[in-house]
């Protein structure tokens, strides 16, 4: 073990954050945790993970399930190819490992959605393997240890090769733990705490007193807007909802039927060409219900919603990949994406068009 090593895993041990997967080492906890970590901050995880566990505890559960369920347990996290991901892997565990995580890194990383970074953070907590993590904070740390010179994604070959030197083959889990864990609540982003670093006498931007330069940063991109605009579409006391192709953006989630304003069309312009575009339906445009402002990761968007009226047509799977009529109080009942969500308080109990 280096010296760099024994330091960090002195801290670790009398620092590290109480974290409910950290409890139950079990593989499919863990990889579960690491799964819903990606992209997502540990206090919004704790509930999620909590009830994902006490729904499907198992990795069989998990297997079992159908896509709606899992979906449902994930609304609201983001990336949902994630969760579509994680119960096609419980599947594949399921019928070819006869639901026991595979220990072998070589197999595990073969499952649906397990790349480099999960592999790693599973196999070496898990199961002990010295396989270093490299996530978004690892990269940060890395960058001022070293004082690398260009931004984080061009020095991959520098980070794991300082990583591999000193993980070592007896604590490799909780040393990818202890630098997540440091780099988090020590190096943080804004303003390290380097007086409270226990590595801060290996660390070149320290000892250069330069730590605000790193890690050097990538030239922004602008995120593009898109206007879009949706139906709340009413038959008698039903409404009428889709469900988005798997292999995309929100993939499986429920929606209220609509999709991007062209240049030079009103949003009921909009919302008529959609619907017949996607399921193949006619409605009337009634009442303005809001317009919702949301940002996604890459892009944002402005929502026009409205009340409609079925009109004619049987809806068909054109566009989408199901769709249903459904009460009002069934809403809940589905994962709809966030931007949906918040015209839910505006639906009332009965169609506006039934007076
Ligand atoms: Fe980060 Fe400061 Fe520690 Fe260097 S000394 S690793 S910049 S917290």
């Amino acid at each position: 073990m280096t010296d760099f090593s024994i330091s960090i895993l002195n801290w670790y041990n009398h620092e590290k954050t109480s974290m409910p997967w950290r409890d139950e080492p079990d593989p499919y906890r863990i990889w579960l945790s690491e799964v819903m970590l990606q992209q997502t901050q540990i206090q919004t995880v704790i509930p999620y993970y909590l009830r994902w566990i006490k729904t499907l505890p198992t990795v069989r559960d998990a297997a079992e399930s159908s896509e709606d369920v899992v979906l449902k347990l994930w609304e609201g996290l983001g990336y949902y190819a994630r969760a579509r991901n994680f119960r096609l892997a419980c599947q594949t565990i399921t019928e070819n490992f006869d639901g026991i995580v595979p220990s072998d890194p070589i197999q595990f990383k073969q499952l649906k959605g397990v790349g480099d970074y999960i592999t790693a953070a599973v196999q070496s907590i898990a199961f002990g393997h010295p396989l270093p993590v490299i996530d978004g904070n690892v990269r940060r740390i890395t960058s001022r240890l070293l004082s690398l010179p260009h931004p984080p994604d061009q020095h991959y070959g520098e980070i794991m090769d300082f990583l591999t030197r000193h993980i070592g083959d007896t604590q490799p889990g909780d040393f990818n733990q202890a630098m997540m864990d440091l780099a988090r609540d020590v190096c943080k982003p804004k303003v390290p705490l380097c007086t409270q670093c226990p590595v801060s006498c290996y660390c070149s931007a320290f000892s250069d007193q330069n730590v605000h330069r790193y890690p050097v940063k990538k030239e922004k991109k602008t995120r593009p807007h898109f206007r879009v605009a949706v139906g709340v579409i009413w038959k008698d006391s039903h409404i009428l909802v889709s469900k988005r192709k798997s292999n995309g953006l929100l993939g499986g989630l429920w929606e209220f039927p609509g999709g991007k304003i062209q240049n030079g069309e009103s949003s009921p312009e909009c919302i008529q060409r959609e619907t017949l575009e996607e399921l193949g339906i006619q409605v009337t445009v009634g009442d303005f219900i809001k317009t919702i402002q949301h940002a996604y990761t890459h892009f944002s968007i402005s929502m026009d919603s409205y009340h409609c009226r079925f009109k004619t047509g049987e809806p068909k799977s054109i566009g989408c990949s199901d769709w249903k009529w459904i009460k009002r109080d069934e809403l809940v009942s589905l994962a709809f994406p966030k931007a949906n969500h918040k015209i839910f308080d505006n639906i009332p109990e009965v169609s506006p068009f039934e007076n």
